[in-house]
């Protein structure tokens, strides 16, 4: 509570490279906690408090509010635009109006929600599905597609991967987590399973982000893969706006 009135929170980025251009094709934006004595929190030891507390909606808005005024910022800079991936927890999607709060964030900043991308975890989608038991069309993953709003699948692979939800919401982007990227090299069933992800995403015309990129022999192995997009501290690190 004190880190959000304290203005402590920040917000950094780190960018997403096309494979076979090496360039930057979009963002995504890193929650920063500058603790005055603690010096600086990592968003893993302090995220699942702020979902439990429910704080994570304020903060998920404060998110938000930065990304875009910083995309405002960087256009009237003269940047040519690129997309920002926002993670956004399912508590959001569950006890706040998050839509909404797009849509009007959107309009205030000017910005196109189609340079939104919502990055949502396989866990998030799971229980978001089961607390609206399932069917409805006018659920929150739906109306932010709606909205124009991308959906990206974070973390692919390590929830509970039930494919079916890639067709029901017409995911835009997967990210193959960084556990099955770190081996990629020497490890035969990593690279089995990598190159099935990104063989099903072809087919399906779902872009594929590999995450946690270290090494140029893991980006050449991806290359061969015909995987389109990498992020990485081979690249960037997260860094201030
Ligand atoms: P994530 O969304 O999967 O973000 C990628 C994480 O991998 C980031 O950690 C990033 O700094 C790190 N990373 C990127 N490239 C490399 C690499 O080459 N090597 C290694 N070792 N790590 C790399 P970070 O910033 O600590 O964030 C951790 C997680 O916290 C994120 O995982 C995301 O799930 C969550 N998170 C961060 N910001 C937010 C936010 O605004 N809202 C919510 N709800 N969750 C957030
Ligand atoms: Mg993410
Ligand atoms: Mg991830």
């Amino acid at each position: 509570r004190a880190a959000i009135e304290q203005k402590q929170l920040d917000v950094h980025y780190q960018p997403i490279i096309d494979i076979g251009s090496h360039r930057v094709m979009g963002l995504e934006a890193l929650l920063r906690w500058k603790h005055p004595l603690h010096g600086f929190v990592a968003p893993g030891r302090f995220i699942g408090v702020a979902e439990e507390t429910g704080l994570i909606v304020p903060i998920g808005e404060f998110v938000l509010e930065r990304v875009m005024s910083d995309a405002a910022r960087w256009r009237e800079m003269g940047w040519s635009p690129v997309p920002v991936a926002v993670n956004i927890s399912a508590v959001q999607l569950q006890r706040s109006d998050l839509p909404g709060t797009i849509r009007r964030l959107t309009q205030l900043h000017g910005m196109k929600p189609s340079m939104l991308q919502a990055e949502l975890t396989e866990s998030a989608v799971f229980e978001h599905r089961e607390a609206r038991s399932g069917e409805s069309s006018e659920d929150g993953i739906s109306r932010l597609r709606e909205l124009g709003v991308r959906v990206a699948i974070d973390d692919f692979g390590t929830g509970y991967s039930s494919l079916s939800y890639l067709k029901r919401w017409r995911v835009d982007y997967v990210k193959i987590d960084r556990s099955f990227v770190r081996d990629l090299v020497t490890d035969m069933s990593d690279l089995a399973i990598v190159g099935a992800i990104i063989a099903m995403a072809r087919h399906l015309n779902i872009q594929v982000v590999a995450e946690g990129i270290e090494g140029w022999q893991q980006l050449e192995k991806l290359r061969q893969l015909q995987c389109n997009l990498a992020q990485g501290f081979l690249f960037a690190k997260p860094t201030p706006a």
